[in-house]
C-alpha cells in the first residue's frame, strides 16, 4: 500500500483473489453499465469501475504525478494511456487525476453529454470561451462575473458583446447566444427554444449557464443547447465547501472535448484533487438535496406571495416575490416552462421588500439564513444582494433555499419579516 492507503493501479495483472481485473472491464461496459437507469442511481454507480481498489468509499488522491508501466513493451511515444488501466490511467494532475474522472464519469452520465471540469465556474465559462472564440456573444442580465471574463476576452480578441434580446441580426455562423436559465437573482427561466431557434437560423451556437437548475429540474440538451455549462460550486458541491466548474457537450459535438481537454490541460484551470473528493461524495446525494430545495423554495415562494395581502400581518413590507413558479406560464400545462423544468423550480428566488433599508436590515434578524453570497449548499442563505451585484435593485434579497425543514424556514422568515414590521 503506498501511503494513501491506495494499491496502485496494477502492473502486473492481480491474481482474482485479491483485486478486480480493471483491465478486463471495457470502457464501453463501464459508461454503459449505467444507461437506462434513474437518475440517482446513475449518481452513485457511474464511475464504478473506475478504481482498481475494493473500498467502496473512493479514496482522495493527492498525487501530482503518476508512474508509467513497467513494461518497455507497453510504452508509445505521444501515447501515455496505461492500457492496464484503461479507466484510471493518469500522468500528470495537470492534465487529469483520479478524483475528478471519476467525478467526471458521474457528470457525464447525469448531464446526458461528455464532461468537464474546471478549478470553478468562471473558469468553464472561460475555457469555453476560447474554445469556441467566437466573434461576437449575446448575453443578457444575469450573473455578472461572465461579463467579467467576456471584458477579458475583448480585451484579447476584439470579441463583441450584443444584448440577448436585441434583434440579433449581427450573428453570425460560429458566434454564441448564452442564455442563463433560471436567471440570477430572480430565479425565473427563459425560454431556450426560442433562443435555440434563434441559433439555429444563423449558424451560432447556443451555450446555456444551467448553474440555478441542476439535475433532475431541467435538460438544457433537449431544447437546443450545444454546450451546457454549470457552476459545480453551487449543487454539484452542494455544501459551501468546494470550487468547480463543468462543461457538458452535447454528444454531436463529441469531438469538441479533446481540444477542449488540451487547452485545460495547457492553461491548467483543472480542480483540485480534495475538491474533486468532495465532488463525488457531494453528487451521491445530488437528486435528495435539489429536489428537497426545490420543493421547499418553491412552497415558500408561494406562503411568501401570500404574505402580500391587505391582511397578513407583514402587509406592506413585501413589495414582490421573483421566481419560476410565479411566471405565468409555471400554471399553464403544457407550457414551454413546464416542459423545460419537468423536475420541478429552481431553489433560490428573490424576494423584494419595500424599500433598500428594510431590505439591507432583514437578513440580521434570521436565525437559520445566514447573510452571505453564493447558492446551493444544504444550508438556506439570504443576500442583500446589492453587496456583491452593482446593478440590482437595492431592495433586492436573494433567497437560497437549504435542506432544512421548511416549516423551521417560514417560521424564521416571519419572525425576522414582523420584527421589523414593530420597528417600522
Ligand atoms: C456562481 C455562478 C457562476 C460562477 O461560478 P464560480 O464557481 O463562482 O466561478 C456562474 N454562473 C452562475 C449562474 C453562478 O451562480
Amino acid at each position: 500500500m503506498d501511503p494513501q492507503g491506495q494499491v496502485p493501479v496494477p502492473v502486473a495483472v492481480p491474481s482474482s483473489d485479491t483485486l478486480p481485473d480493471v483491465s478486463k472491464i471495457s470502457v464501453t461496459d463501464a459508461k454503459t453499465h449505467v444507461k437506462g437507469l434513474s437518475l440517482a442511481s446513475r449518481t452513485v454507480h457511474a464511475d464504478d469501475g473506475i478504481s482498481a481498489h475494493r473500498a467502496i468509499a473512493p479514496a482522495m488522491h493527492v498525487s501530482t504525478t503518476f508512474r508509467y508501466n513497467d513494461d518497455p513493451d507497453k510504452l508509445t511515444a505521444w501515447d501515455n494511456t496505461d492500457p492496464a488501466a484503461p479507466l484510471d490511467s493518469h500522468v500528470y494532475s495537470r492534465d487529469t487525476h483520479p478524483n475528478t474522472t471519476r467525478m467526471e464519469a458521474v457528470l457525464t452520465s447525469i448531464l446526458n453529454g461528455p464532461s468537464l471540469t474546471y478549478s470553478s465556474g468562471l473558469s468553464a465559462f472561460h475555457a469555453m470561451l476560447v474554445h469556441l472564440n467566437p466573434k461576437r456573444i449575446a448575453i443578457g442580465d444575469g450573473y455578472h462575473g461572465c461579463h467579467g471574463v467576456i471584458k477579458i476576452m475583448s480585451r484579447l480578441t476584439g470579441l463583441q458583446q450584443l444584448e440577448l434580446d436585441s434583434d440579433l441580426s449581427e450573428l453570425g455562423p460560429g458566434d454564441i447566444i448564452h442564455v442563463e436559465t433560471p436567471l440570477n437573482p430572480t430565479g425565473e427561466a427563459r425560454n431556450l427554444e426560442y433562443y435555440a431557434e434563434k441559433a439555429r437560423k444563423v449558424g451560432a451556437y447556443l451555450t446555456v449557464d444551467a448553474t440555478f437548475a441542476p439535475p433532475p429540474l431541467q435538460d438544457p440538451f433537449a431544447f437546443g443547447a450545444d454546450i451546457v455549462m454549470h457552476s459545480g460550486t453551487k449543487y454539484f458541491g452542494g455544501h459551501s465547501d468546494m470550487l468547480c466548474g463543468v462543461l457538458a457537450i452535447h454528444p454531436k459535438h463529441k469531438e469538441w472535448l479533446k481540444p477542449l481537454s488540451l487547452d485545460r490541460m495547457i492553461i491548467g484551470s483543472v480542480m483540485g484533487s480534495l475538491e474533486g473528493w468532495l465532488g463525488i461524495r457531494s453528487l451521491r446525494t445530488l437528486e435528495l438535496r435539489v429536489l428537497r430545495q426545490s420543493a421547499t423554495a418553491t412552497a415558500l415562494v408561494a406562503w411568501l406571495n401570500s404574505l402580500r395581502s391587505g391582511d397578513s400581518p407583514v402587509s406592506g413590507l413585501i413589495a414582490g416575490v421573483q421566481h419560476a413558479s410565479l411566471q405565468p406560464e409555471a400554471a399553464d400545462e403544457g407550457s414551454w416552462l413546464r416542459r423545460q423544468m419537468p423536475g420541478g423550480w429552481g431553489p433560490v428566488f428573490s424576494l423584494i421588500m419595500v424599500d433598500e433599508d428594510t431590505a439591507r436590515r432583514l437578513p440580521s434578524r434570521l436565525r437559520l439564513f445566514d447573510h452571505a453570497t453564493s447558492l446551493g449548499g444544504v444550508e438556506s442563505l439570504i443576500e442583500w444582494r446589492a453587496m456583491t451585484d452593482p446593478k440590482v435593485n437595492k431592495a433586492l434579497l436573494r433567497v437560497s433555499v437549504g435542506v432544512e425543514g421548511f416549516e423551521d424556514l417560514r417560521d424564521d422568515l416571519l419572525q425576522g419579516i414582523l420584527s421589523l414590521k414593530k420597528e417600522g
